[in-house]
């Protein structure tokens, strides 16, 4: 595989002086494999001088895969300058996190809109395929391709690929799940995080050649920015070390950061791996850079089990989604959040009741606060873990609580708690996380008979 980096940035391009050396444009990164195949990592942008060189670096006819994590500006603002999409002989192949009602195309539509810009999407020459994905893996050519949902406001996916016994993560918007602290001790570092979905996440990365890690503030920043959907590099660094994996790239360099700024993060970083006796390799990325990762053994196409692209035609709109909380304000804040989405929603205010109306009604989804009367919420998910109807012992539980400390993150994961979410929480998070869940259910409820891609 080899891997250049095209655009390093998040939220907004920053061109000038002070970022000459690690440059200005936002996420974009070109992926090739020894067969000669195309991947592109999102596409803000930086993907603008990517399509410029297209034309000299590919054989005739052009042929990529564009995969998108998300839609938000920095990921998607360069698609209407990237020049293949204009070009007749190009065949396109665009991915991204599906199920969220609007689909891809309408998406991408939406930032050419003429009050936007002045060339539609139906204007596009290329031939272009949209498909719409969740998590799971999929292969694209002689690639295997893992997709993750990360933690964002956004439904966000990473995307890991392996090629010939090389390997590549790209998990960029996203944040730790449970917090970060820099003042545990060494020992305590190296220890597994509690929850749940931080420990899948260092799975998702493990042995890799190179991360590509989402790497937005410092510590000290992050502190200030809980909830913002993104990772202090501090934790880019223990999560890259936990997985074992040889190289990182900083990456979604923030808008403050300037050259200089870079410099002294990576060194900080380097510093942090030392002081942990890793032999993980840190580097800020760099617009132009190039990153080889040998391919060891060749790799056939075929054998796996296209479980990321099992989207049920409906979406996610008319699943049932049970609210648990004796909070009036809370409550009502939940409900208008996720009424926008078009769920069904129950409620409830006290343990005892959100038994019965679970029971009854069997919803796709409870958010449960743990401090509840009658009941609190860990004796709820025990008690629903302990049904004999399989469709309540699976359900997937969020519980919603103040309780940050680890102990407590623990006992939800050990009640029977699917994910743990701390307030104060974002709504837009409540909206990506309950999104999420109900499209990883529904993804492998169908099974074989889901939706082939569009
Ligand atoms: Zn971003
Ligand atoms: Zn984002």
């Amino acid at each position: 595989m080899r891997i250049r980096f095209w655009g390093t940035r998040g939220s907004l391009p920053k061109p000038g002086r002070a970022t000459l050396r690690y440059g200005g444009n936002t996420a974009c990164v070109e992926v090739r494999t020894a067969s000669g195949g195309l991947i592109v990592l999102d596409c803000g942008t930086g993907a603008h001088e990517l399509g410029q060189s297209l034309p000299e670096t590919s054989q005739r006819p052009l042929r990529g895969h564009l995969l998108i994590t998300h839609t938000h500006w920095d990921h998607i603002q360069g698609f209407p300058f990237f020049a293949p999409l204009f070009d007749a002989s190009t065949e396109w192949d665009i991915y991204a996190p599906g199920g969220l009602g609007k689909r891809l195309e309408e998406t991408l539509a939406g930032q050419m809109e003429y009050t936007y810009f002045p060339v539609t999407l139906e204007q596009l020459g290329a031939t272009v395929r949209y498909h719409d994905l969740v998590e799971g893996a999929f292969e694209i050519d002689d690639v295997y391709v893992l997709a993750r949902y990360l933690n964002h406001p956004a439904l966000t996916l990473g995307y890991r690929l392996e090629v010939g016994g090389a390997s590549l993560v790209y998990a960029v918007d996203h944040e730790p799940h449970a917090g970060h602290d820099t003042e545990a001790d060494a020992e305590e570092k190296t220890a597994l995080p509690v929850h749940q979905e931080d420990r899948r996440h260092i799975e998702f990365l493990a042995g890799a050649d190179l991360v590509i890690h989402d790497a937005t503030y410092t510590l000290e920043e992050y502190s200030q920015r809980v909830g913002w959907g993104h990772s202090p590099v501090e934790y880019a660094v223990d999560v890259a070390v936990a997985a074992r994996a040889r190289r990182l790239a900083l990456f979604h360099h923030a808008m403050s950061h300037d050259d200089d700024a870079m410099d002294r993060i990576v060194a900080g970083c380097r510093e942090r791996v030392r002081a942990r006796g890793g032999d993980l390799e840190v580097f800020g990325a760099a617009e132009g850079q190039v990153i080889e990762l040998p391919e060891r053994q060749p790799r056939r196409a075929g054998g796996v089990d296209d479980t990321a692209r099992r989207i049920t035609a409906g979406g996610v709109g008319r699943r049932t989604v049970l609210i648990v909380d004796d909070a009036p304000d809370v409550l009502s804040v939940l409900m208008r959040t996720l009424q926008i989405e078009g769920y069904r929603l129950l409620t409830a205010d006290d343990g005892e009741s959100a038994l019965r109306i679970a029971r009854a009604e069997r919803p796709d989804l409870i958010l449960l606060d743990w401090i509840l009367p009658v009941r609190d919420g860990l004796a709820v998910c025990r008690a629903l873990r302990a049904e004999s109807d399989p469709k309540l012992r699976d359900v997937p539980i969020v519980l919603i609580t103040a309780q940050t400390e680890p102990e407590h993150v623990a006992a939800g994961f050990a009640a029977g708690a699917t994910d743990y979410l701390t307030k104060p929480f974002k709504v837009a998070h409540v909206r990506s996380r309950v999104r999420g869940w109900l499209l990883r259910t529904s993804a492998s409820a169908n099974g074989n008979e889901a939706g082939e891609p569009p």
